[in-house]
């Protein structure tokens, strides 16, 4: 078990476009195809996998995860643009923070030339396409409220993300961030059809039922709900 978060940096297209440009432009040795950049998704984020800081004059080459198969590509950049760039954050429990623009605006040196694990970087692609595909399959919207700002939105793995493999919508619900946490911690629960029980007297909710998808096609599986609640419920048990 760890009991630190670590932290990478990403890029999102339009900053790995600019990256690029600026390589081509500085006559920089590792360029990436300006076709293939042009082709990426805008709702992706690509993290950096590898960094190498033993170049000469402030140089470094990154190594970026472009999908979920494990498809990379190295580029050369300054490190003073290396620093400039977003920095995600690996919490112990699994979630992914993701730097805001706004963060991004008021930077912060770090020290250079950490390395990270190409398994982050793919952890990083996986939650940030689950969570597109969650809130799209959920209009937006908190399955147990009526929340419906993206901010604070978040994709809940049915069965957690840390014990199966399965990013499908139909082990997802999306929830507010205060519905994932009372979830989370087994102080709501909910059953194979989608009817809500509290094992916590103190909470107070408006549905009997969590709000399902549009489509039918993405509802939650019965079968990852029953999981779920079996866990939740052994665990609340215990403490
Ligand atoms: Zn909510």
């Amino acid at each position: 078990m760890h009991y630190i978060d670590s932290e990478g940096r990403y890029f999102t297209k339009k900053l790995l476009i600019e990256a690029n440009n600026a390589a081509i432009r500085e006559e920089r040795n590792r360029q990436l195809k300006e076709e293939y950049l042009e082709n990426l998704s805008h709702d992706m984020v690509y993290p950096i996998s590898l960094s190498f800081d033993e170049h000469n004059r402030g140089e470094i080459r990154v190594q970026i995860v472009f999908d979920e198969k494990g498809t990379t590509g190295f580029l050369d950049m300054s490190k003073n643009r290396y620093n400039l760039l977003p920095k995600a954050i690996y919490h112990i429990d699994g979630t992914v923070e993701l730097e805001t623009e706004e963060m991004i605006n008021a930077k912060r040196l770090y020290p250079e030339g950490r390395e990270y694990t190409e398994t982050v970087g793919r952890k990083l692609i996986r939650d940030s396409s689950f969570r597109t595909k969650v809130l799209k399959a959920y209009n937006n919207e908190c399955a147990m409220c009526e929340l419906d700002d993206v901010s604070v939105l978040v994709a809940a793995h049915i069965q957690p993300a840390h014990l199966c493999e399965d990013d499908s919508v139909n082990n997802g619900i999306c929830l507010c961030k205060i519905h994932d946490k009372f979830y989370e911690d087994g102080d709501i629960c909910v059953r194979f059809n989608g009817e809500i029980f509290l094992q916590n007297e103190n909470i107070k909710i408006d549905y009997d039922k969590i709000r399902f998808p549009i489509d039918k096609a993405d509802y939650p599986s019965p079968n990852r709900l029953n999981q779920r609640l079996e866990m939740s419920i052994r665990r609340f048990k215990r403490n």
